[in-house]
């Protein structure tokens, strides 16, 4: 099976009439085109293109809302809520993020709340705009149960990932963004898929027991990395996503869900705070800069979010390859 080759335009383009097609008004639909185009951009193929199944089939089955309005309110000088309406989480983030970058710069630091969101897609491209407005991010998610708290034996935690956004003088923002767990769910239905083995400590079986076998690890649970220091994250992102800003945890989005294939319900907390406001106005943008110097002077080290960037600049003059089955699989939704 060989390749095609799209532009961003297409990519753009045909996401945008998948979920036009199928129940998303523009603005919504526009929304999540533009995070599944910058996914493809990116490199990031696990959220790009082949994601549109789970969003078509969320939208099918009735559990989100294609014309939701999301709406944005201010419940405390540094607090925003942006209330989703039912829909995907792109449109109510583009909606309050605005509103979040004004309390930041306004109150030093600042955090948005997103309740009665669906969330599909990877964070780096949330923190982004947010660090590229100055501003340095954290943004976390939660999800389904798949990851199970150290020393227990069932998934509780969803994959949870924290992302992180640091704004740099004319260079794009240093950003990180990753799972909680040890490696991410789309890597094991991969290996699943191809029928590889996984890297032991990826995960259990439905017995709770060690096994590196991709289609067990899907039955069964995931591991967080590092052993409790990663499942304390995962904890704290159910916290901050869930009971923080009044939504649900993975187990509780689990026990609401139809398992339609597309994203549950749930909730989003990102927080933002302006550099200038910390007591370095005028330092802390170069001192940083030392830093990241050091790490790219060892050899083999690299600054997270270097290889996106790259494939960014590759997919500009290359365009993005898609798989003649993949793209036949894209465009059979919208007929
Ligand atoms: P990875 O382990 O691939 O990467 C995690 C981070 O580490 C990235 O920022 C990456 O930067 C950086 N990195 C990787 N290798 C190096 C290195 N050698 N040196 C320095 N930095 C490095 O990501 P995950 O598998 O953990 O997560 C995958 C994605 O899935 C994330 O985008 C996440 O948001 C998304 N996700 C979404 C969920 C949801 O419910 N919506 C649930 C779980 C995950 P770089 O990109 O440059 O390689």
């Amino acid at each position: 099976m060989t390749d095609i080759t799209l532009t961003l335009d297409e990519v753009r383009t045909l996401a945008t009439q998948v979920l036009t097609e199928n129940g998303c008004d523009p603005a919504n639909a526009d929304a999540v085109a533009a995070v599944i185009t910058a996914a493809e951009r990116d490199g990031c193929h696990s959220h790009g293109l082949m994601r549109l199944a789970g969003y078509v089939a969320s939208l099918k089955s009735g559990k989100v809302n294609g014309h939701a309005e999301p709406k944005v309110e201010q419940l405390a000088p540094s607090v925003v809520r942006v209330n989703g309406n039912g829909g995907f989480a792109p449109l109510a983030l583009a909606r309050g993020r605005d509103a979040l970058i004004e309390a930041a710069r306004t109150n030093g630091i600042a955090a948005m709340a997103l309740v009665d969101v669906h969330h599909f897609a990877a964070l780096w491209g949330e923190v982004e705009p947010v660090a590229e407005a100055g501003l340095c991010a954290l943004a976390c998610v939660s999800y389904k149960p798949v990851v199970i708290p150290a020393g227990g034996s069932k998934a509780l935690y969803g994959t949870n990932p924290l992302a992180f956004g640091w704004p740099r003088r004319d260079k794009p923002p240093l950003i990180f963004d990753q799972a909680s767990s040890v490696m991410a769910r789309g890597e094991v239905m991969l290996a699943a898929r191809e029928g590889h083995e996984l890297p032991a400590g990826v995960g259990v079986d439905t017995d709770g027991e060690a096994t590196t076998d991709p289609n067990k690890v899907l039955d069964g649970a995931m591991l967080a990395f590092g052993g409790h220091k990663g499942s304390s994250i995962a904890m704290m992102i159910e916290l901050f996503a869930g009971a923080l800003i009044g939504e649900c945890f993975s187990f509780e989005a689990a026990e609401r869900d139809n398992n339609d294939g597309g994203p549950p319900s749930g909730g989003e907390l990102m927080i933002a705070m302006d550099p200038s406001r910390f007591g370095d106005a005028d330092g802390w943008a170069d001192h940083a800069e030392k830093l990241f110097a050091k790490i790219e002077e060892q050899q083999d080290a690299r600054l997270p979010s270097a290889r996106r960037y790259q494939n960014r600049i590759k997919t500009a003059q290359e365009g993005v390859r898609v798989s003649e089955k993949a793209y036949a699989a894209v465009k059979a939704l919208s007929e």
